[in-house]
């Protein structure tokens, strides 16, 4: 299996597709938040600096990520990985390549804003963990406004909220232009259009990852 690094804009269903590579390839989900989360829980030295640069409200240095990226690599010994949220700025993806073999594909999951906004303006959630989408005939639940799991009264979330997503939208365009550019030079991008099935999603991004 190729190694993936994951560039998708927000309610493009990263964490679907995530989960589907993981339960039908074993990929191991490298998040950096959730990396750095738990480096923090540790109360290691290295813990504890990163929680005090985050405290201040800093962003956590390259050589920082890295480092703990690494020691997440070492840990998995060669399985397949999917990164996610690594690399950000063109400095981290140069880096990067230095310390990962050649063997990864970039998947960049295209949404346009439109239909994302679309997207997460029909999500409702259930207070038991369960989320359903409006605009999407699969995700409906059964009876209107109501879980089908637990029958309780379906919300939908705050940070929804249709402007702020906008913002969030726009952001990560303007912040990941000069990666897709930097992996478009190398020919390792591959771009999904996600406004489909999340099978047919599924099925291409395989035939990317599996090797010959
Ligand atoms: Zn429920």
């Amino acid at each position: 299996m190729k190694n993936i690094i994951f560039i998708a804009p927000p309610a493009a269903g990263k964490g679907t597709q995530s989960d589907m590579l993981k339960n039908t390839y074993g990929y191991i989900h490298i998040s950096t938040g959730d990396l750095l989360r738990a480096e923090i829980a540790t109360g290691s030295a290295l813990g504890l600096e990163v929680k005090s640069i985050i405290d201040k409200g800093n962003l956590v240095s390259d050589e920082l990520i890295i480092d703990i990226i690494n020691s997440k690599l070492t840990e998995i010994k060669g399985k397949p990985f999917i990164l996610d949220g690594f690399p950000r700025t063109l400095n981290q993806a140069k880096v990067l390549d230095k310390i990962i073999d050649d063997n990864y594909e970039v998947i960049y999951l295209e949404l346009s804003k439109e239909e994302a906004i679309k997207r997460i303006e029909g999500r409702l959630t259930c207070s038991c963990g369960k989320s359903y989408n409006l605009n999407d005939e699969a995700l409906k639940p059964k009876q209107e406004g109501i879980c089908d799991n637990c029958g309780k009264k379906l919300v939908k979330r705050d940070d929804d909220n249709t402007l702020a997503f906008a913002v969030r939208y726009d952001n990560f365009l303007n912040n990941t232009k000069v990666l897709i550019d930097y992996y478009k030079n190398k020919n390792k991008l591959n771009v999904i259009d996600v406004n489909r099935d999340i099978n047919a999603i599924f099925k291409d991004i395989s035939e990317i990852v599996i090797n010959d």
